[in-house]
């Protein structure tokens, strides 16, 4: 399959030809239809990650279609799924509370394992994944499973928002040399 390749830090990503993922006893492979970009992958892409490294695959807000099914996976081939960025394994204790974003055996892929910069990508855990309904394009799906829970939880969980209220946002800027 191609895929989008970091071969060096702060560079533009290579377009190569890599081995298809293998699917997981315990998920799927998804064939990728969209896949948003995050502030995290900027910050993988200029080496501030340390789970990513030259040879990476980044991209974790994606949805797509299930190509091939493992046996113990929840979804089968011809499902349309939505992935939330954290793969948690919903067996250890946090998972078991409902707080599955601190799993101890979570995954997320683009940090350690390849992610959705590709035309294919393997996920254990599929339980995670949702199913993209067809008045939802995936460009906009895609968002869904970082920056949008990301926004939700800040606005209705630690801001606790009300209907009618309003509220501020603040935001900062990272001036980054682009130039080299
Ligand atoms: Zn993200
Ligand atoms: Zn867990």
């Amino acid at each position: 399959m191609r895929a989008a390749v970091i071969r060096d830090f702060y560079r533009d990503l290579s377009i190569e030809t890599v081995n298809n993922p293998i699917c997981p006893e315990n998920g799927v492979v998804l064939e990728v239809a969209a896949c948003g970009v995050c502030r995290s992958d900027f910050h993988g892409w200029v080496g501030e990650h340390p789970k990513v490294t030259p040879g990476s695959i980044l991209g974790h807000e994606y949805c797509g279609t299930v190509v091939a099914a493992g046996p113990q996976a929840k979804h089968k081939p011809g499902d349309r799924l939505i992935a939330p960025f954290i793969l948690a394994c919903g067996a250890c204790p946090h998972c078991a509370t409902g707080v599955s974003n601190a799993c101890e055996n979570a995954i997320v892929p683009g940090f350690g394992t390849p992610g959705a910069y590709a035309e294919y990508i393997a996920i254990p855990f599929d339980h995670n994944l949702v199913h993209l309904p067809e008045t939802m394009t995936p460009a906009l799906a895609a968002g869904l499973g970082c920056r949008v829970t990301t926004a939700w939880h800040a606005l209705t969980d630690r801001a606790n928002l009300r209907a009618g209220e309003w509220v501020a946002v603040h935001g900062t800027a990272v001036i980054t040399d682009f130039t080299c």
